[in-house]
């Protein structure tokens, strides 16, 4: 917290529709009074002895500030460029990957009862990337399990359904298959659990969960669900399809050394220029960051503010059915505020 009472967060605006959404968002959070300051930073990734890299002064203002908003980077196409989202991600050791659903009144899809929270182990599992081929037409690839990175993140899938007002974790997992590497997922999963005596614990199948939650989602709405890398990464756009989407969902990483908020969606280049993107998305992660940060009140103001601008679909944008630019809807957003 800076002397005028103010957090100092890195923004960093991102590709394509990235500074339209951006601009959305530092404007309702202007209208709101949140007390956050943004160090804008570019990452438009730079060659350094001969690889692409993130520029240092985007790091340093990450590693500074501890939290960040990130709009969506386009990957660069061919090869020898490393992607940034994976550096970032390793640069400041992102263990965790949160990712919420919920119905979004106003945004018609087949379920009305959506609220599901998942945490994905976002560092080794099924994607540690080591694969080799051991003899002509045969190869295998490794799936890495650690007591440490299953600790970590399960002790921050109990921390979030504290602060978050949820009853229950479940770990999801196939450790009747996989004895020995989702076995010790569980069981540190059960070791943290002892430790959180006001936190229920539970597990279920992943081929089970899915099942039921396509079934019927509700039950799912008292919890918090944890799993390896592979499984959280399926499951976590399996929800957002029910909510309607990737266009409205949010996300945060969470790491040892910084957090990164960001929208689950691309840098969407076909509309990038127009002022038609819906910021959406963008502005929830920011919500969750000022969760991350227990600015909950100033959280609580802007979302009701942006779901009732939804729910009332007189000034919503192009992808949710509507005819209102960035601006447009921006605005709407902003005069709500005022009424709630
Ligand atoms: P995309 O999400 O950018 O676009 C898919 C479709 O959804 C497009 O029709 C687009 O117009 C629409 N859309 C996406 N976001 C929208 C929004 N906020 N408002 C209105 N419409 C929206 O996916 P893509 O086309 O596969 O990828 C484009 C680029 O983004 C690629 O370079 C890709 O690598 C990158 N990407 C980045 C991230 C990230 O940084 N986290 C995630 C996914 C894709």
């Amino acid at each position: 917290k800076g002397p005028n009472g103010k957090y100092t967060v890195t923004l960093i605006p991102g590709d394509g529709i990235g500074p339209e959404i951006s601009q959305s968002v530092k404007d309702i959070y202007s209208a709101a009074g949140a007390p956050i300051q943004w160090e804008e930073v570019d990452v438009t990734p730079i060659l350094k002895n001969g690889k692409t890299a993130i520029p240092d002064a985007a790091i340093a203002s990450v590693r500074k500030n501890t939290v960040a908003l990130k709009g969506p980077l386009a990957t660069p196409i061919g090869k020898g460029h490393v992607s940034l989202n994976l550096t970032l991600r390793r640069t400041f050791n992102l263990f965790a990957n949160v990712r919420p659903c919920a119905s979004i009144q106003g945004y018609k899809t087949p379920y009305d009862n959506v609220d599901t929270v998942l945490i994905r182990e976002n560092t080794e599992g099924e994607y540690s990337g080591i694969e080799h081929e051991i003899v002509d037409g045969v190869v295998q690839s490794i799936k890495l399990i650690t007591w440490d990175a299953s600790e970590r993140v399960a002790k921050y899938a109990f921390h979030y359904a504290q602060a978050n007002g949820r009853k229950r974790v479940t770990a999801v997992h196939k450790a009747n298959i996989m004895k020995m590497s989702d076995g010790m997922f569980l069981s540190a999963c059960r070791q943290v659990a002892k430790d959180f005596p006001g936190i229920q614990y539970d597990e279920d199948l992943l081929d089970r969960a899915c099942l039921q939650i396509t079934q019927n989602p509700a039950p799912y709405a008292d919890r918090v669900m944890v799993m390896p890398n592979l499984y959280g990464d399926i499951l976590s756009d399996m929800c957002a399809g029910l909510i309607g989407g990737l266009g409205l969902t949010p996300s945060g990483n969470i790491g040892r050394d910084a957090s990164i908020f960001e929208a689950v969606h691309g840098s969407a280049p076909d509309i990038a220029g127009k002022g038609l993107a819906n910021p959406t998305a963008l502005l929830l992660s920011s919500l969750m960051m000022l969760r991350h940060m227990n600015l909950n009140e100033y959280a609580d103001r802007i979302e009701k503010a942006t779901l009732g601008t939804i729910a009332e679909g007189k000034t919503i944008t192009g992808d949710l059915g509507g005819k209102a630019s960035t601006k447009e809807y921006t605005d709407a957003i902003v005069k709500r505020l005022s009424k709630v």
